[in-house]
């Protein structure tokens, strides 16, 4: 018997050993948390206490309005033109896409912007995706609300235009009193015209929020999930009909996502139903 010779294995590095990146750590967001289910508590109990046939017609039709004007200045302003810069807009136009985008309470144009650019340059990256629909439909869709973290590819992202622009630097200094005016004032104002302020507060301020955010959301989690990929399927994003149908179109995520390598970022030439592209 003779004794085996030592063998030495020689490998050339690979990804496998590669050093692995830095453990994601997660602090929680206390303010943005609680901030966040305590407009659905009240939300759910005012819908309660002042429920949709109690109160005046006109705080209804508001919830509606400022619902989808929420909806249409996030995509149109705070997707389309700032995001990816889709087109160009007049001052005035981009103050009242800053002003409408502000009532949705998600966040200023800048902060809004620069995590969207992450998740499209790393998307479905757990370490570099805000909303990295492979960590799950619920971190997707709400879950990325109650932690805070530093993205450290941050840094990489353009950021040159959003902080020329007068709007979004003046939007971003003052984003908590203008969301505050625009997303709870401004619909009591309004309720006081036709003698309900409690009822428009609850109906346009708190359930249109819910309404705003979760159709929002929908496009980081169900357009992530469940629907065609007609144009690409490198990533998780798919189209989705009925979240097309609830967010202005942004639901056709697929040919989005796939546009923003490609031609443009809109959704012009993908015949889906998009009303803001
Ligand atoms: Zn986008
Ligand atoms: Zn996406």
């Amino acid at each position: 018997m003779t004794a085996s010779t030592p063998t030495t294995v020689t490998t050339t590095p690979t990804l496998k050993h590669q050093t692995p990146p830095p453990p994601v750590t997660y602090t929680i967001w206390w303010s943005n948390a609680t901030f966040f289910v305590a407009v659905h508590i009240l939300a759910a109990l005012g819908a309660y206490y002042y429920p949709w046939y109690t109160v005046n017609r006109a705080s209804l039709i508001l919830c509606f309005l400022t619902w989808q004007a929420a909806c249409f200045s996030i995509t149109i302003g705070y997707h389309r033109l700032y995001s990816h810069k889709t087109f160009k807009a007049a001052f005035p136009v981009r103050v009242l896409l800053a002003a409408l985008g502000a009532s949705a309470f998600q966040g200023s144009i800048k902060w809004w912007a620069l995590r969207h650019r992450l998740h499209h340059r790393f998307e479905d990256d757990p370490q570099h995706d805000p909303y990295c629909a492979t960590e799950g439909m619920l971190w997707a869709h709400v879950g990325w609300i109650f932690y805070k973290r530093n993205y450290e590819k941050l840094e990489v992202i353009e950021k040159h235009d959003l902080e020329s622009d007068i709007v979004v630097r003046t939007q971003h200094k003052y984003y908590l009193p203008f969301a505050i005016l625009a997303g709870f004032v401004f619909p009591i104002v309004m309720g006081m015209l036709w003698d309900d302020p409690v009822g428009s507060f609850i109906w346009a301020g708190l359930v249109s929020k819910i309404m705003i955010w979760h159709c929002t959301f929908m496009v980081n989690s169900l357009a992530h999930w469940n629907g065609l990929q007609p144009y690409s399927d490198d990533t998780t994003s798919v189209s989705n009909l009925i979240c097309a149908m609830l967010t202005c179109g942004e639901g056709n995520h697929n040919f989005h996502v796939r546009s923003c390598f490609k031609l443009n970022y809109s959704t012009f030439l993908s015949f889906e139903l998009t009303p803001s592209a």
